[in-house]
């Protein structure tokens, strides 16, 4: 069938002459002018939709519609996006893997061709989410904390080495290497692609673009590579040659005038940014940057914007491509012959530059003056709360006291300051006091943000010693609220960035210099995001100076950020939970919401990685770094921010290390030619089809118990339900399928042990996302979650951890007879024995937080038919219709709480057969003393290619129908 836009296929050449193909949108605007004014990011995607109309998949229509796309205008019409290919980080994939690995299994034992089942476009896996940081403050912590890693991953990366073997297009980047994101954007994205051509043909070159099972994908849109994070069930069905569909969005413009201050980072920047979004409610639309601020960004600050879209809501923060990008692409070892294609097919799109007002029509604008940006924190609890940075220590306290209702810890004020004996217990090698080499010294000068810091500068006596009434004795240290007691320099957020790890060594050199220290006691790390930037590090002769205050590199991973920060000690968690306090962690990360971090540190701050060294230098956020000390010197003498705090032009002049082509090219072509001792050891299981040897961290999963070629009559619907859990609003990915730590008392932690695992063996939820067993006794296992279903303590307060309450067959009321308190788990078994099904309910932005396919694949093996909450986030609500669970949302004004659903009560939900999207239900509710009530509910399966996911109880037996039908 010929093409319908044919005629829309044209040449172009690049600087040297060389030519190429390519589906022309200047020619497709010929037709359709208004695509000269559309946002960038709408254009790369219709590009992508006008290449592939093949008349099936992708229709005429399709092209129309979005060629016609408006700035305001109801969003109904759907989108498929076929990409380019799919990046994997490897908590995400190895469950993607087992999936494909299971499809196999069924394409086999229906007689067909295992390789009916193939990745159609490229995957990446990047393996950076498994290491943790058990060892730190030494020279030796990463090597110790590899074989750690290799030791607890080996079975998980013996199915990747089968995976490498069975698939033709799926590489693998082994631990070691980097952040997924990071290792994106600096090596994996090549600018465009091209098809393999017939002989003396010209190949057709299109933009890369992607999906990746991780939320801060997006942080590739800081190169023009339209892209996001998605579920790992919707990444199977794209490189299984699906669209990916989304609503035709809305896209925010927004526009950065001026420039940044003296001494403000782009960590500082991104926090602003993302409050400012929070308030404009992007969720669900794409964000666009421009504006003459934009064009002075670099691509690093740029790509730390990008990454923050997850937190800001967005779909993505796209940046356009111009010169900028292709400096950064030739500061970073892409090939001569790349670029030249890369410029010229951009230019010939008439999508290079970055526009300037005006030039684009917008859904709306908002914008920002970078030079009003200050410098700032974000927490303790979510990623938009931003502080600015001398309201620290006023916000701590006053949240001390709060109630939970207002985000606080709910504690007495006055026990903020008292301290706590604890016996110290240090962990660091002596090889943390190894001598520090002679670096060029820095300039003078302190920063603009610094001088403005008030008059009335506190002695460090004052403001660090007045309120502690306990005296240690020799050997034994305090504790107390507000102390921090994991400082990490991680995520790709902002190890992608030079100048703000070039600020934090450069930070950790003055304060050397000035006599500071790090207490033993408080847990750093320096986990970068690639290994380009221990090198930089070095070559800036910065190391050994973070080395000196502890921060040695630690891994190169996601560690402190994904929850791998490795334990505090013993006595240290004893006194934390002993006295109920709250005790702090920085990080240069992008979330911190509730035990994410570490299980018993409620106050988790994201700052930059200059910050960070001076909150660990520091040692408490009760301190107001504007005014107070950081710490005491040389000779007993006071030492501010200001004295230590790098000026621009220093930064400056140390990034000619950290953009080097030849550096770059050096590191990332040992991906295939020195992977590494440890991972060259590994040997796999071989053969197309995978024999599922007994493992407690691999297992086929049950997806596809039982599959037919014809879909069973799905059922429309929900009878006779019972409420699993009652919960508040933000209820996150990681509440509902946390990746951390695994309690011993938990029934994932019965079962490893049922099953041999000692506890020290039981590695984290995340690296167990190849075993269903494990993760569906994780599911709502999360030890800060709270089922509002059970009532509250005499002081309000909340119990935390997945418990629900089972309501026997027949039995009513919360506290009636026969009613029991028990884990999730194991009232979901009960309701699934006696053929109950179960609904959750939740309030705002249910679902939010990192794209976690567990989430819903949990939440479905779980026997929940429904979650019926205010508002749901992007992915976790896509992620349930692909697992066949309805998502329902209260009409405005209605929540749980307001119609009196107490968890007592059973439920129906009706909707018509003739399912069609975001399409009206009714929650009929049937109260414990006989009296039923009416709720009407939107159904919030919101497009059509969703109600036939549904229709075939989910999207992966759709997938795996057609592709054996084929
Ligand atoms: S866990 Fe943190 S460091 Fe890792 S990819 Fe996600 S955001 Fe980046």
């Amino acid at each position: 069938m010929p093409h319908a836009f044919a005629s829309t296929l044209r040449s172009f050449k690049t600087a040297s002459g060389k030519q190429g193909k390519f589906y022309s949108l200047p020619e497709l605007a010929k037709t359709y002018p208004d695509i000269a004014r559309l946002p960038m990011s709408i254009r790369i995607v219709l590009e992508s939709v006008l290449r592939n109309c093949d008349g099936k998949k992708v229709l005429p229509e399709h092209v129309i519609e979005l060629a016609g796309w408006k700035a305001k205008a109801p969003r109904l019409d759907e989108v498929p996006f076929v990409v380019s290919r799919v990046v994997l980080q490897d908590f995400t994939g190895v469950p993607l893997l087992a999936d494909l690995a299971a499809m196999r299994n069924v394409a086999a034992e229906m007689g067909k061709d295992a390789k009916t089942i193939e990745p159609l476009v490229p995957v990446d896996l990047v393996v950076d989410h498994s290491i943790m940081i058990d060892y730190f403050g030494t020279k030796k912590a990463l090597d110790l904390n590899m074989k750690l890693e290799f030791t607890r991953n080996l079975e998980r990366y013996q199915f990747m080495k089968w995976g490498m073997q069975a698939f033709d297009t799926f590489g693998v980047v082994p631990p070691g290497f980097g952040i997924v994101h990071q290792v994106n954007l600096e090596y994996l994205a090549r600018g465009v692609h091209k098809t393999a051509a017939a002989r003396g043909e010209a190949p057709v070159y299109y933009p890369d673009s992607l999906v990746g099972t991780d939320s801060h994908t997006t942080m590739i849109n800081g190169i023009g590579v339209v892209g996001w994070g998605v579920g790992g069930i919707e990444a199977e069905a794209a490189m299984l040659g699906q669209p990916v569909y989304f609503l035709m969005p809305d896209v925010v413009g927004f526009e950065f005038t001026g420039r940044l201050r003296e001494g403000v980072t782009a960590t500082d920047l991104v926090l602003a940014v993302t409050e400012i979004l929070r308030k404009a409610k992007v969720v669900g639309k794409f964000v666009e940057f421009f504006g003459e601020g934009t064009g002075g960004l670099s691509v690093p600050d740029r790509a730390t914007m990008a990454n923050m879209a997850p937190e800001y809501g967005a779909t993505m923060g796209f940046f356009p491509v111009d010169d900028k990008t292709i400096e950064y692409f030739e500061g970073t070892g892409r090939t001569q012959s790349e670029i030249e294609f890369f410029q010229a097919y951009f230019k010939a799109q008439g999508l290079y530059g970055i526009p300037r007002a005006g030039q684009i029509e917008y859904t709306s604008i908002v914008s920002l003056d970078l030079g009003s940006v200050t410098p700032n924190l974000a927490g303790p609890k979510r990623p938009q709360d931003r502080i600015e940075l001398g309201n620290v220590k006023k916000q701590f306290t006053s949240l001390f006291s709060k109630t939970p209702a207002e985000s606080g810890f709910n504690l007495p004020a006055g026990h903020l300051l008292t301290r706590h004996l604890v016996r110290a217990h240090d962990v660091r090698s002596q090889e943390a006091d190894a001598k520090v080499p002679h670096t060029p010294a820095v300039q003078p000068g302190a920063p603009r943000f610094v001088e403005e810091m008030a008059g009335n500068k506190q002695t460090l006596a004052a403001a660090l010693y007045e309120a502690e009434p306990v005296q240690p004795a020799a050997g034994d240290m305090t504790v107390g609220n507000g102390d921090v007691l994991i400082a990490a320099i991680t995520s790709c957020t902002n190890t992608s960035n030079p100048s703000v790890l070039l600020a934090a060594g450069l930070l950790a050199k003055k304060a050397v210099e000035a006599g500071l220290k790090v207490k033993p006691h408080i847990k750093t790390s320096l986990a970068p995001g690639s290994r380009i930037v221990t090198e930089y590090l070095t070559k800036a002769g910065l190391l050994p100076y973070l080395e000196k205050l502890g921060f040695n590199v630690a891994a190169y991973g996601c560690t402190t950020c994904i929850g791998n920060a490795g334990d505090l000690t013993p006595e240290l968690n004893d006194a934390i939970t002993k006295n109920d306090l709250v005790c702090a962690a920085v990080l240069s990360g992008n979330r911190n919401f509730e035990a994410r971090i570490h299980p018993n540190l409620k106050a988790n701050f994201l700052a930059s990685p200059p910050l960070v060294v001076a909150y660990a230098l520091c040692g408490t956020v009760l301190r107001d770094l504007m005014t107070e000390p950081v710490g005491r010197g040389k000779g007993g003498k006071d030492i501010y921010l200001g004295d230590i705090w790098p000026t621009s032009d220093e930064i400056a002049a140390l990034m000619k290390y950290a953009m080097n082509g030849k550096a770059f090219k050096a590191n990332y072509d040992k991906v295939a030619s020195e992977p590494g001792p440890l991972w060259e050891k590994i040997k796999g299981v071989t053969g197309q089809v995978y024999s599922w040897p007994d493992s407690t961290y691999i297992a086929r999963p049950p997806f596809f118990d039982g599959f037919e070629m014809q879909p069973h009559a799905a059922e429309m619907g929900v009878k006779g339900a019972r409420a699993m859990a009652l919960f508040g609003d933000s209820i996150t990915t990681d509440h509902i399928s946390p990746a951390g730590a695994i309690k011993e008392a938990s029934p994932a932690g019965q079962w490893l042990k049922d099953n041999g695992v000692v506890k020290a063996d039981f590695n984290s939820y995340g690296s167990r996302r190849g075993n269903h067993d494990v993760m569906m006794r994780g599911t709502f296992a999360n030890v800060r979650i709270k089922n509002l279903m059970i009532p509250a303590d005499a002081n309000g307060s909340r119990e935390e951890g997945g418990v629900t309450l089972f309501q026997p067959k027949g039995g009513n009321g919360a506290a009636g007879a026969g009613t029991e308190k028990m884990f999730i788990y194991d009232a979901a078994m009960k309701y699934m024995a006696e053929g109950t099904p179960t609904i959750v309910f939740g309030g705002e932005e249910y679902g939010t937080g990192s794209s976690r396919d567990w989430a819903a694949k949990g939440t479905q093996l779980l026997g929940i038919k429904a979650v019926v909450a205010k508002s749901f986030e992007r992915i976790h609500r896509s992620n349930l219709v692909g697992m066949g669970v309805l998502p329902l949302q209260f009409k405005p004004g209605d929540s749980w709480e307001s119609l009196g659903i107490k968890g007592d009560e059973t439920f129906d939900v009706e909707i018509i057969a003739d399912l069609r999207p975001q399409q009206d239900a009714t929650l009929v509710i049937h109260s414990a003393d006989g009296s039923s009530r009416s709720v009407p509910l939107t159904l919030r399966i919101d497009t059509a290619i969703e109600v036939d996911y549904y229709r075939h109880g989910g999207i992966l037996p759709f997938v795996l129908r057609q592709l054996l039908a084929a």
